[in-house]
């Protein structure tokens, strides 16, 4: 009886052995099939932010995605469920789910109808553009149909946004309209004025992602040129497709203002003149013109060839604006100062020279003055737009 026991007993362990000698070599299978699959076209990059060499996917919409982009879809659990290619188990029917889809064809269905000045994230972009670009295609599915894109394709939107104060700081609560038809976006201070308190011509107007800066997950920074100088003002909405809504809305309006004004250009070439980014900021010392004034420390910001000061980066008006042209219309960017620089400054020194004068610059380390020469670099080896000649002439003429 004994006897008996002991042998169903190793019969029993040999069992389970063998099963679970298999299961391992079945998930063994299984990862090197996942891996293949990563070398098939379009799977080599993240689906949602095309960052290289996703680890990730979604068993339950087929996508091969980043670590990144991997926790945003654990927002959408009723949606997507995401493994790891490598250390979580897969049977084989999820890794045939996985072959049958894949990042190329989900793009063909989740991707199908993404109006051209839709702003589509990058590996670099804040969280919220990325969230909300998961959500919109895979949650809301935004770009199956067309009646969904409503929100920024009216031509129309206003709605409440908290706006910083000019000079307290202080977030209220004030109306937004977006117009197409009077190519403005404005805001009123009073909940029943009639007149509003800033009209911001769409064609000056330029709205990017701040949340560092701003201090808040949804900051939008939104920038206008008035009487040639630029204004700032910072505003967000605490639900974040509100506020990726407004910033398509702002995008569309800049398309189709530019579509009018640049006939025949292509959506390739308008693309980048929707919205920009900015090139660098950060702080940098600078004197005056007379460069006897001493150095002071200022909040610089590079928007394509304007070089802006603020003395907070939150200031609504800048403190001076330098032009930056090409080469080929004598301007130079070089580092060190010249010799014989009074005063205490930052170590590291830049000069620009443009056809006026010169400007003097220093920074705190040797890599923000790499950085900022490589700024300046790329507006200057670039050369000068018809419509940038205007611009330079203001500046020229500036008291
Ligand atoms: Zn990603």
């Amino acid at each position: 009886m004994r006897e008996s026991l002991r042998r169903a007993a190793a019969e029993q362990s040999r069992h389970l052995g063998s099963n679970i000698y298999m299961m391992a070599s079945d998930q063994e299978k299984n990862r090197q099939r996942l891996k293949q699959l990563l070398g098939k076209p379009g799977n080599g990059n993240c689906a949602d932010c095309g960052a290289p060499d996703p680890e990730w996917a979604s068993y339950t919409l087929g996508v091969f995605v980043c670590l990144s982009c991997s926790g945003l879809h654990r927002n959408i659990a009723q949606i997507s469920k995401v493994k790891s290619i490598l250390l979580d188990p897969w049977s084989s029917a999820e890794v045939e789910f996985m072959d049958s889809v894949g990042n190329n064809a989900a793009k063909a269905k989740y991707e199908k109808i993404v109006p051209a000045f839709f702003y589509c994230p990058t590996h670099k972009d804040c969280m919220l553009l990325r969230e909300q670009w998961i959500r919109a295609k895979y949650e809301r599915k935004e770009f199956q149909c067309v009646e969904r894109q409503e929100p920024y394709s009216a031509g129309y939107r206003e709605g409440f946004l908290w706006k910083r104060g000019r000079d307290n700081g202080q977030y209220l609560s004030r109306k937004f309209i977006l117009s197409e038809r009077e190519g403005v976006l404005k805001y009123f201070n009073k909940h029943d004025a009639r007149e509003p308190k800033a009209i911001m011509k769409i064609n000056t107007v330029n709205a990017t992602f701040q949340p560092t800066k701003i201090g808040i997950a949804h900051g939008l920074q939104v920038t206008y040129l008035k009487d040639n100088s630029t204004r700032n003002i910072f505003v967000y909405h605490e639900d974040g497709k509100e506020m990726v809504d407004w910033f398509n809305a702002i995008r569309a309006a800049r398309f189709h203002y530019l579509q009018v004004a640049f006939p025949g250009a292509s959506n390739s070439d308008l693309m980048p003149k929707l919205s920009r980014n900015y090139i660098k900021e950060g702080y940098m010392e600078k004197t005056g013109p007379k460069h006897t004034e001493g150095f002071k420390k200022r909040w610089f910001t590079m928007d394509d060839r304007r070089l802006m000061y603020f003395k907070d980066p939150l200031d609504a008006y800048a403190r001076g604006e330098v032009f930056i042209g090409s080469r080929e219309n004598s301007y130079t960017v070089l580092p060190g100062l010249p010799p014989n620089i009074q005063g205490y400054h930052w170590q590291f020194g830049i000069t620009i020279v443009t056809p006026d004068r010169k400007f003097l610059f220093a920074c705190e380390t040797e890599e923000d003055q790499k950085d900022w020469i490589a700024a300046f670099q790329t507006v200057i080896n670039r050369p000068m737009l018809p419509q940038e000649y205007a611009v330079e002439a203001y500046f020229k003429h500036k008291p």
